[in-house]
């Protein structure tokens, strides 16, 4: 959103603009959290001053959106189910705050994960290397590939400082707004962004990879009608529909991937519940990968496979 002030009000007056449009939110069953979301970023107010009304008594609370904006804004919410991350433009991701558009999918929780298992599957590899004279696989080449918004190839960028980072996307809008989000954290000269189908930019990095990592469309098409309408009306679905069976695009990375992993390299990607035996049969008969895992995410659920080129 734009920093520059669009309206000064006093305290009172926004806390009734937050009880009025936390009424609708509970009408809408919408989570009425999600008003205060919207605040903090337009009034520049923490979340706990929100929520305990903190700001009530101030005589004078600078906006970024004129209260009338923030109406319009918040029947959009309600009434055409626009997810909150969209409308204020921003989303939280591991300890980013990333910029995302209806270009892109809004960045989950639950893939936050998948660093921590890029992390630990390195760790793991290393220890299981005889001599120190090896570098390990966090100073090599790593691809996010259908990188969308960035946040994966950011928090590998993060988490592996010295590693070279790709990150390609068929969506040039996607792109820009990945590099935007490199900008802003200030990782743009450690990354660079390619245009295509999956592995195909990256002839140059063929035997190369230390890692790949990807959050694919992974949801069944005839599944997409029936999620959320947050999800299904506004979210990209470039994004999510992977197929018949929502495996297409892990199929494609499944048989692609070995020919641009150097051995030992790691193949690691997000799922839905369900695909993970099926991922893992479909990696073992390709007859390239070792020591094949899958992996929960906080839920409980059956969310990433990661396995080892051979
Ligand atoms: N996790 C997303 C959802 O639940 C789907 C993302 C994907 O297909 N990769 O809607």
């Amino acid at each position: 959103m734009d920093g520059s002030i669009a309206q000064v009000v006093t305290g009172l007056e926004l806390w009734q603009w937050q009880s009025e449009a936390k009424q609708k939110a509970i009408a809408g069953c919408i989570p009425p959290d999600e008003v205060d979301w919207l605040l903090q970023e337009v009034a520049n107010l923490d979340r706990l001053s929100l929520r305990l009304e903190l700001f009530k008594t101030r005589s004078e609370i600078a906006l970024t959106r004129s209260l009338a904006e923030l109406s319009d804004l918040w029947q959009r919410r309600v009434e055409s189910h626009m997810p909150v991350q969209y409308l204020v433009g921003v989303t939280p991701w591991r300890n980013f705050r990333l910029t995302v558009s209806p270009a892109v999918l809004i960045p989950r929780p639950e893939t936050e994960e998948i660093i921590d298992l890029a992390v630990a599957a390195v760790a793991d590899q290393n220890s299981s290397l005889q001599t120190g004279l090896q570098t390990g696989l966090q100073t090599g080449h790593w691809v996010d590939l259908g990188t969308g918004s960035g946040a994966i190839i950011l928090g590998l960028a993060e988490v592996f400082p010295q590693a070279t980072l790709h990150a390609v996307d068929s969506s040039l809008e996607a792109l820009t707004l990945a590099q935007t989000n490199a900008q802003q954290l200030a990782y743009c000269d450690r990354i660079q962004f390619y245009q295509g189908s999956w592995f195909e930019p990256l002839a140059h990095l063929k035997g190369q990879l230390s890692g790949m990592v990807s959050n694919p469309p992974y949801i069944p098409y005839s599944m997409i009608p029936d999620l959320q309408p947050e999800v299904s009306l506004h979210e990209p679905h470039s994004a999510l529909d992977g197929g018949e069976d929502g495996l297409d695009c892990i199929r494609h990375l499944v048989r692609t991937a070995p020919e641009y992993l150097i051995s030992g390299g790691i193949w690691l990607i997000e799922l839905m519940a369900g695909q993970a035996e099926t991922v893992t049969q479909l990696l073992q008969a390709q007859g390239c990968y070792r020591s094949i895992q899958i992996h929960r995410d906080l839920a409980g659920i059956d969310r990433f496979v990661l396995a080892y080129r051979v």
